[in-house]
């Protein structure tokens, strides 16, 4: 039977629930119903595929922004793909994929035999080898986007899939995004990309940027190729990430960076983060922020095993650290946010972007170092 319009509510142990458009869960997430419905399940028609197996489908959607009170992420946001080929193990958003496939399904908007791999594949490896791409996202945005309803909360592209991934450069789903954004007036717009790629649309920025706030955040983990490589095996390396965000500030860009995630044990040294910072301070950044890794459930289990293989004499203390919780301790939280305030003073930085207890760890860089390292 299909489900008419309308609420489904899922609690603890309970089936999913649909609230309009917004899913609750029993783990508390939400998830918007941005999937459009037709009469005739037309599946997730193939667009492409690599060599290495990696499938791009086309989703179509009928809502383009989820709203800050839906996401609890305190502004709107637009992801113009579900799935990301750069496919970092501890990427949070390996659920959404799920969660958008298992919807698809629900409503028997999948075909059997065309979708059958889409369905077989573990959740975890899908987000990377079956890209979902949003081909008619720009058109739903300009029809729908209502600047009055959005007020003066950001809208920022790219808060759980990268829009500037390798799909990016075949789709250009993002460009038609910032196309239909441009003709709206004194929106307040964000992106957050790890790809140079982003550079593609210098022009199209610029003038965006002209009509609206623009704030561009590149993220970076690290300026360790080697150390990147052993965390990211398919992301650009730290030197491609750095002279693109030299050459947005260069055509007068917003541009900052967005040290994520920080990685406990791993990039969270007073000496590798002050690399980052100096190598942002170089290309003139206008910022550096950051944040600590955090780890949902499908996340953990991929990036544990990461560690295993990589760094297994880490396995034990991540392991037991993370068995219990999503993020580390509130302790470690703090000692980091103080580090990271610390670089921003000293490079010329605006101070803050992080926790905003950082007082609350009293001592030196030492005593802060000897607390982190012994917090994980
Ligand atoms: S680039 Fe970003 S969205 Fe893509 S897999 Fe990595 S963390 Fe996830």
């Amino acid at each position: 039977m299909r489900r008419p319009p309308g609420p489904r509510l899922r609690l603890c142990l309970l089936p999913s629930v649909w609230l309009g458009s917004v899913r609750l869960d029993g783990a508390g997430q939400i998830e918007l119903d941005q999937l459009a419905t037709s009469a005739r399940p037309r599946g997730l028609p193939v667009l492409d595929t690599r060599e290495r197996g990696t499938e791009f489908r086309e989703l179509s959607v009928r809502s383009a922004l989820n709203s800050a009170a839906a996401t609890h992420m305190g502004f709107w946001s637009i992801n113009p793909y579900i799935g990301c080929e750069f496919g970092c193990s501890y990427c949070y958003a390996r659920d959404t994929h799920r969660y958008t496939v298992e919807r698809h399904a629900a409503r028997g908007g999948l075909v059997a035999e065309r979708d059958a791999a889409l369905l077989s594949k573990p959740a975890v490896d899908a987000f990377e080898r079956h890209i979902l791409v949003k081909r008619n996202l720009a058109a739903v945005l300009t029809r729908t986007l209502e600047p009055a309803r959005v007020g003066s909360a950001a809208i920022v592209i790219g808060t759980a899939t990268d829009p500037y991934q390798p799909a990016e450069r075949r789709f250009a789903v993002t460009r038609s995004v910032l196309e239909a954004l441009l003709p709206f007036h004194r929106l307040h717009l964000g992106i957050i990309t790890k790809s140079p790629l982003i550079t593609r649309d210098i022009p199209l920025l610029r003038e965006i940027s002209a009509k609206h706030r623009l704030k561009i955040h590149i993220s970076l983990a690290t300026c360790d190729g080697a150390l990147l490589r052993r965390l990211e095996p398919r992301t650009p390396m730290p030197h491609a990430r750095i002279r693109a965000l030299a050459q947005l500030t260069a055509a007068g860009l917003d541009a900052g960076v967005l040290v994520a995630p920080i990685v406990p044990l791993l990039t969270d040294s007073r000496a590798g983060l002050g690399r980052l910072f100096a190598a942002a301070r170089t290309a003139n950044a206008a910022r550096v922020n950051g944040g600590v890794l955090r780890l949902g459930p499908t996340a953990r289990k991929k990036f544990l095993a990461q560690i295993a293989a990589e760094f297994p004499e880490l396995l034990p203390r991540y392991e037991k650290h993370f068995s219990h919780s999503s993020s580390a301790e509130p302790a470690y939280r703090k000692a980091l946010s103080r580090r990271l305030h610390r670089l921003q003073e000293e490079f010329g930085f605006p101070v803050g972007g992080m926790t905003s207890d950082v007082d609350a760890i009293k001592g030196t860089d030492a005593e802060a170092d000897e607390q982190m390292a012994l917090l994980i």
